[in-house]
């Protein structure tokens, strides 16, 4: 058994440690500085982030947040309809019904396991005003033709970039598409620190300002005495700022990383009988998950349990889609419109371990573990 290789399920601990020496001495610059919550690092990182991606960038104290702000600014009143695909994580839709609106549930579409652009077509009603496209996985939404159908409708999009910060498509980065793009960083995220922290890009200044006031709470840009609207304590710690720039030196590196990984699982498993996503054309993933769909939530869990057995733990995609969630099946207003294909999904999605920290032999692992699960029947009928 001498070259059994256990892999760990997540990388975090990794990075932490590659990291651990400079957060150590950033630590202690932060405590001396005597600046605790959006100083001189916060605003920094903001100016960083905006000639980055291109766009105004306001740092907030989760991804949650930064998705809550953004639907404010986008004009999301209360009893309004937000369109939000029933594959992701809460984080999405609690967002919607923080700030009082409805989410709709919609299908997602069976290639790509984002949001079915027919299905959100279809649920477009009289209250909805704003429609979440979630980069799933790192996998982008089809935004070019999202963009012409929330135009024709005079909805706004916010993208939900949580698992795709650096991904592209047609060139154009994930999070500034959209009227609002929002970021997670939180350290199981591609980019994150040690406590949760996120961002949003605006497509135009005045949005930015908006979103400035909204985290602080409700305060008018410049004036700390006037609480002109209703807003959030949602601002981004020096610490956290101080991290976050520190990885972003590394943001690109470890996405290739993931990419070569991900290109690697594709070669090998070319010959197993489950689906992956689809890409989508001119899209650069940022592969937060590698996500396989099997046959059954019965061959799932035998797969699962013969990896495990065989070193490698892997993580159930999705037991339950978000509108099955008890907070929502038991009453949270939200309106539920087809599932079908989301449905079927349920039970039978596995992410392997995809992050940056694997080493070529426990990427091997992996591959040869995978084949070595599928000798056999998953499922005896
Ligand atoms: C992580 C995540 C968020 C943000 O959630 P936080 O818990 O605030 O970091 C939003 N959407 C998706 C899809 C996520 O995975």
């Amino acid at each position: 058994m001498s070259d059994f290789v256990r892999v760990s399920e997540s990388g975090t601990h990794r990075r932490l440690d590659f990291l651990k020496s400079k957060i150590l001495s950033l630590t202690s610059d932060v405590i001396n500085s005597g600046e605790y919550i959006s100083g001189t690092r916060v605003v920094a990182l903001e100016k960083y982030l905006s000639s980055r991606w291109g766009r105004d960038s306001v740092t907030t104290n989760s991804g949650n947040s930064a998705l809550q702000l953004a639907l404010l600014a986008a004009g999301v009143k209360p009893g309004d309809e937000v369109i939000v695909p029933a594959l992701t994580y809460m984080s999405t839709a609690y967002a919607v019904s923080a700030v009082g609106a409805i989410p709709c549930f919609v299908d997602i579409d069976p290639r790509t396991f984002t949001i079915d652009l027919q299905a959100v077509r279809n649920a477009i009603q009289e209250k909805t005003v704003a429609i979440i496209a979630v980069h799933l996985y790192g996998q982008m939404v089809e935004m070019q033709p999202l963009m012409e159908l929330a135009a024709e409708s005079g909805l706004k999009v916010i993208e939900d970039v949580a698992h795709a910060q650096g991904a592209k498509y047609k060139n154009n980065y994930a999070g500034c598409i959209g009227d609002f793009g929002c970021f997670a960083m939180c350290l199981g995220k591609n980019l994150g620190g040690l406590e949760d922290g996120g961002f949003v890009t605006a497509s135009t200044s005045e949005d930015a300002l908006q979103l400035q006031s909204l985290r602080d709470p409700g305060k008018i840009p410049l004036n700390k005495y006037i609480h002109q609207e209703f807003g959030f304590r949602a601002k981004m710690g020096e610490f956290t700022a101080a991290i976050i720039s520190l990885e972003l030196e590394f943001l690109e590196d470890w996405n290739r990383r993931r990419q070569e990984i991900a290109a690697r699982y594709n070669a090998a498993f070319a010959s197993l009988p489950f689906q992956t996503p689809t890409a989508i054309d001119e899209c650069d993933r940022t592969f937060y998950k590698y996500v396989i769909l099997v046959d059954s939530p019965q061959e799932r869990l035998a797969l699962e349990n013969r990896l495990e057995g065989l070193g490698i733990p892997t993580e159930n995609g999705c037991s339950r889609l978000i509108p099955e969630e008890p907070v929502y099946a038991l009453g949270l207003p939200c309106r539920v419109d087809r599932l079908d294909v989301a449905k079927s999904l349920v039970g039978r999605l596995l992410n392997l371990p995809i992050y940056p920290e694997l080493d070529d032999r426990e990427v091997d692992a992996v591959i040869t573990a995978m084949h070595q699960a599928y000798k056999k029947a998953l499922v005896v009928n």
